[in-house]
C-alpha cells in the first residue's frame, strides 16, 4: 500500500508570484500535480481551456456548486474561482502531490476538510515589489489591479492561518524553498504510518 499524497495549498497576494514559483518546481519535479481550477474570469492572452482554468460561464459554475462537485470555491475580485473534487481526490488516492494554487477564502474552507494539507503564503520581497509584478504582468485593467492590491491586504492579514511563509525574492530560490518544504513534510511522522507500521510493528 502505498501513503496518500501531499495536498499543499498555495496562496499569497495576487502578483506575488505563485504561478511562477510552482511553474518553477514542477520543472523540477514534474511528480508533483497541479489542481486545475474552473473559473468566470475571461482567458487571459495565452490562457487555454482545460490548462489554465476551465472557463466556465457563471451558470455553469452555480450548478457545480450546487452538484457538490468544488473542494472550495470563492468568490475573488468579481469572479468565481473553485477546486474541482473528483481529479483531486483521485490524485492523492494514488500518492501524487498535489497543489492548490487558490486565495484565502478557498485555502481556509480546505482547512477544514483537508487539516492534514500544508498552507504556504508566498509572498514578493516588498509590498512596493508587488505593485511593480502586479502591474508589469500587464494582464490586469488599472481598476482591477487596485482592487487586488487592495484585497492583498486582507489576504496578508491571514498569513497566521498557515505553516510556512515563501518569500519570491528570486523564483529559482523560492522554487528550492519550496522543494525543500515538501522533502521536510514527507519526514513527518504522522506521515510515515506505513513505513512504520511495515517495519516496526510487524
Ligand atoms: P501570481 O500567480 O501570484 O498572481 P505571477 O506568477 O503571475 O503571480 O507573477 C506576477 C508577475 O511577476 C509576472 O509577470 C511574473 O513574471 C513576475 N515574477 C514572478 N516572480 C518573480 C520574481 N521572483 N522576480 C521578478 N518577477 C517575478
Ligand atoms: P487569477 O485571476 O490571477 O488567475 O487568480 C486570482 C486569484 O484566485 C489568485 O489568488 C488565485 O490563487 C485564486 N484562485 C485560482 N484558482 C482558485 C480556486 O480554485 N479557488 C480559489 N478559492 N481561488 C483560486
Amino acid at each position: 500500500m502505498k501513503n496518500k499524497g501531499l495536498l499543499l495549498v498555495v496562496s499569497g497576494p495576487s502578483g506575488a508570484g505563485k504561478g511562477t514559483v510552482c511553474k518553477a518546481l514542477m520543472e523540477q519535479h514534474p511528480e508533483v500535480c497541479m489542481s486545475v481550477s474552473a473559473t468566470t474570469r475571461k482567458p487571459r492572452p495565452g490562457e487555454a481551456d482545460g490548462v489554465n482554468y476551465y472557463f466556465l460561464e457563471e451558470e455553469q459554475f452555480r450548478s457545480m456548486i450546487e452538484n457538490h462537485e468544488f473542494i472550495e470555491w470563492a468568490c475573488f475580485c468579481q469572479n468565481y474561482y473553485g477546486t474541482p473534487r473528483k481529479k483531486v481526490e483521485e490524485l492523492l488516492e494514488a500518492g501524487k502531490d498535489v497543489i492548490l494554487e487558490i486565495e484565502v477564502q478557498g485555502a481556509i474552507q480546505v482547512k477544514s476538510k483537508f487539516p492534514e494539507a500544508v498552507f504556504i503564503f508566498v509572498m514578493p520581497p516588498s509590498m512596493e515589489e508587488l505593485e511593480k509584478r502586479l502591474t508589469g504582468r500587464g494582464t490586469e485593467a488599472p481598476e482591477v489591479v487596485a482592487e487586488r492590491l487592495e484585497t492583498a491586504r486582507w489576504e496578508c492579514s491571514n498569513i497566521e492561518k498557515y505553516n510556512y511563509i515563501l518569500i519570491n525574492d528570486e523564483v529559482s530560490l523560492a522554487a528550492e524553498r519550496f522543494a525543500a518544504i515538501i522533502q521536510t513534510e514527507k519526514m513527518r511522522i504522522e506521515r510515515n504510518g506505513m513505513w512504520i507500521q511495515e517495519n516496526l510493528k510487524k
